[in-house]
């Protein structure tokens, strides 16, 4: 069967709400982590007043927009971060759709940034005090690069990105927890994983200085969200910069 470009963009929109439905699954994930609660059970409820939330309260980007922030029942805000977290998945996984097609690229590509975010979204919310999820994320990516790549990955230059991420680790939790070490460790290092080699000095130099920003308190949040913004760039730009796979430009270009 011709693969055409209405085709295409069918599955571009399909993978834009399967990633929203991810992300929404994603929220789930780092809320119940920070309180060492399942996963699976007990089922949503609102916060506030406790409410069992239904299907149409859970509807990813769309349910807070309708409900304008509020709960359904007690009219309690919900948290912006709730459809921000979906929408940027939704973005996550139809751009890496859109620009590798259907197949294992997709999977890598969309998988990898798809870590790389819900690590810097527990990053940025700062209340998951164990080290496992940003050690799960460098070993998946290590991993995911090692089967990609055409030459062995552990050169040199993996072992000054190890270095240099460690350094910017040690700088960020002086003064702070040791969880801080492994927070700012993994996010220095996934960047330098995922983009090209010639950003390398730039990754290195910003890193580094926001890192040792982290030390005052009044600096501290100010740092941290320039660090998580710059992680929500870089997983865009890495996306940006994979090559397209597209056959069917040929077919109807
Ligand atoms: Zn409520």
């Amino acid at each position: 069967m011709l693969y055409t470009e209405s085709m295409h963009w069918f599955f571009t929109v399909f993978f834009f709400i399967f990633g929203s439905l991810l992300g929404s699954f994603s929220n789930v994930v780092v809320l119940r982590m920070a309180i060492n609660r399942s996963v699976i059970f007990p089922p949503s409820a609102c916060p506030k007043c406790n409410h069992q939330l239904h299907a149409i309260d859970l509807f990813p980007i769309f349910s807070w927009l309708f409900l304008r922030g509020k709960c359904r029942y007690c009219k309690a805000p919900i948290s912006v971060q709730y459809p921000l977290v979906e929408s940027f998945m939704a973005i996550i996984i139809c751009l890496s759709f859109f620009k590798t097609g259907l197949g294992l690229k997709f999977i890598c590509l969309s998988s990898g940034m798809a870590i790389w975010f819900v690590v810097s979204t527990i990053f940025i919310r700062g209340e998951v005090l164990k080290h496992q999820p940003f050690i799960w994320a460098i070993i998946y990516s290590v991993a995911l690069k090692y089967f990609l790549a055409d030459e062995n990955i552990f050169n040199m230059n993996f072992l000054l990105i190890a270095g240099l991420s460690i350094l910017v680790g040690l700088i960020a939790s002086i003064k702070n927890t040791k969880v801080e070490f492994t927070r700012w460790l993994c996010l220095a290092f996934l960047p330098f994983l995922y983009l090209p080699f010639s950003l390398y000095p730039y990754i290195a130099a910003i890193s580094l200085l926001l890192a040792s920003f982290n030390f005052s308190k009044t600096n501290s949040i100010k740092a941290r969200w320039v660090f998580y913004v710059l992680q929500l760039g870089g997983i865009l730009l890495n996306i940006y910069l994979t090559k397209t796979v597209l056959a069917f430009i040929e077919y109807v270009g």
